[in-house]
């Protein structure tokens, strides 16, 4: 089998002697890579190699792509019979086409020489397979940046109700034998083939983009899904671009392992939230209740409001979550003391709002967030929003709708779990916690945002002796300016507005206060905003 990486690499050649695949898969770990490449190598090209670690291919056919791609080809092992990287031009000038084809032509002297077979251009011929890139003629979502493969795919189509074309990286693959004939040499056929792959529209290697951003002028372009992989440099520099441009953009990060899609799908919910493009599929109701139900299901925490018909708050309850989301929300319920036959409708948000049974509809925590922050404050315009275990800010638009938001959802820093284990190496209460900061004397600052660490420096602070409540000011300045990294579009900025549990702790309020340089509004029921967000949505869906 030989593999391959891009979408420049001759495969109609390649199906002329064995049978050829795109090394695209997600990894299960970078054990092997790790080793093999350094730490700075982008986590495609890892997963690649560990692909190849596995033993799938005994012939590899690489096109010079970046750094990374010949770091791999460097170290890609010995059990490997052939490998070749061959030169990828970076237009499709006369010169370089030229060059591409002594390649071609290179390459198979190798094959033939490896496999004892001739090529045959009959047969290389019937090789072109690819079908010209389809646009729908109705609203679609296009995914560009860094490859996406098929799970990654999945993941993003699962989560919009309208056609996802794929113009990735390799993914986009377009060539056709026009022109070339049996008849021709092999000169004049390899010739023709290389234009041909040059041809393709470019991907950000290539010199010349432009018909790249003509596919931003489609008018059915409803949105841009925008893959991007640490360290690659080439759509890094894409995004920043198009992040300017009127088409809305979503940015998403992977690191090429399957563990980390499940949690794209919030993001990408409801950034199709925001677009304005779903289905309005009647919810089903029960005809006899009279109240509406909200349920923020959060992996600590489970919010319930209950709304009566003209939106006012008849309950508001929060319990521990538990061991699941059902058991959550049955258990808010039962504190609630509101039987599933009095509520009309239940709209569920938050991590667990796909997995309440009884729910009879789910929206997001980003677009319910919003939701809840204008019903409690109506002039918001920006919403931090710090939970047990993430940290998001929203923007809202003049109408309060969502007009852009960002995550942390990946480690604990500056979240209230990094708060929780502080509270706990400095064995103290949650609501000292809250309260104690305020009354520092010295202003320490704590510099490792990351927990195991700043649990480090702050047991080596308690035995020199700082005073508890300085460290708890160190821990709140530097939740603060984790903080200010995410939500920087606040500096100075009026209608700031935060939400979630670690809202109710002062200190951490203040000295984000001072880092944006701002008053932010705290409602009375900062963790509920979410569910009330929900329960609004519930209401609605009645009219
Ligand atoms: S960025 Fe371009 S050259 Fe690099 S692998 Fe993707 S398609 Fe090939
Ligand atoms: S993701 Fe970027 S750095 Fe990695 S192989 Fe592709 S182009 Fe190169």
């Amino acid at each position: 089998m030989i593999g391959y990486n891009c979408k420049y690499t001759p495969v109609e050649i390649l199906a002329c002697f064995d049978d050829y695949r795109l090394i695209n898969n997600e990894a299960e770990h970078f054990d092997y890579s790790s080793q093999a490449m350094h730490s700075n190598v982008c986590s495609h090209i890892k997963a690649i190699c560990e692909e190849i670690h596995r033993g799938d291919y005994d012939k590899l056919v690489f096109m010079n792509c970046c750094d990374s791609t010949r770091r791999l080809f460097d170290v890609a092992e010995s059990k490997i019979k052939y490998k070749t990287i061959l030169d990828l031009p970076i237009d499709n000038g006369a010169c370089a086409v030229k060059r591409l084809k002594n390649d071609l032509l290179f390459l198979i002297k190798d094959l033939e020489a490896q496999t004892g077979k001739a090529f045959d251009a009959k047969e290389f011929l019937h090789n072109f397979s690819d079908k010209p890139i389809a646009f729908p003629n109705s609203k679609f979502i296009l995914v560009l940046g860094a490859n996406a493969n098929g799970s990654l795919m999945n993941v993003i189509r699962e989560a919009f109700q309208i056609p996802v074309i794929n113009m990735t990286c390799s993914n986009n693959r377009c060539v056709s034998n026009e022109n070339m004939s049996e008849n021709d040499s092999l000169d004049e056929l390899m010739e023709k083939y290389a234009r041909a792959l040059m041809a393709q529209t470019p991907c950000m290697r290539m010199s010349d983009t432009t018909s790249r951003k003509q596919l931003l002028n489609n008018e059915n372009l409803a949105g841009i899904v925008y893959h991007t992989i640490k360290f690659c440099d080439y759509y890094c520099f894409e995004y920043t671009k198009l992040a300017d441009s009127k088409t809305p953009i979503l940015k998403i990060e992977t690191d090429y392992t399957a563990q980390q899609l499940g949690q794209l799908s919030t993001r990408l919910e409801a950034f199709c939230e925001t677009l304005n493009t779903e289905n309005n599929a009647k919810i089903k109701m029960n005809k006899n209740g009279k109240y509406y139900a909200g349920i923020d299901s959060g992996s600590t925490s489970t919010e319930l409001v209950i709304f009566d018909e003209n939106k006012n708050i008849v309950k508001a309850v929060m319990v521990r979550t538990g061991a699941n989301a059902q058991a959550g929300a049955q258990k808010a319920l039962d504190e609630a003391q509101i039987g599933l036959d009095e509520i009309k409708t239940i709209t569920a948000t938050g991590y667990g709002r796909k997995n309440i049974d009884f729910a009879n509809d789910d929206v997001t925590e980003i677009t319910c967030h919003a939701r809840g922050a204008r019903f409690l404050y109506p002039e918001a315009r920006y919403i931090i929003d710090i939970g047990g275990q993430d940290s998001k800010f929203i923007t809202l638009d003049e109408n309060g709708n969502v007009a852009s938001f960002v995550m942390n959802d990946k480690c604990a820093a500056g979240t209230g779990r990094f708060l929780e284990n502080m509270a706990k190496a400095l064995e103290i209460s949650m609501e000292q916690m809250a309260n104690d900061g305020l009354k520092y004397s010295e202003d320490i600052s704590i510099s490792n945002m990351c927990t195991v660490f700043a649990e480090s420096e702050v047991i080596s602070l308690i035995s020199e002796n700082k005073k508890i409540a300085d460290i708890i000011h160190g821990l709140n300045k530097s939740v603060a300016i984790k903080t200010k990294a995410l939500a920087s579009k606040a500096l100075g900025a009026d209608g700031v507005m935060m939400t979630g549990g670690v809202a109710n702790n002062k200190g951490v309020v203040t000295e984000l206060e001072k880092q944006l340089n701002t008053k932010i509004f705290i409602s009375d029921k900062p963790e509920f905003c979410g569910a009330i967000g929900a329960g609004l949505f519930a209401v609605d869906s009645d009219r």
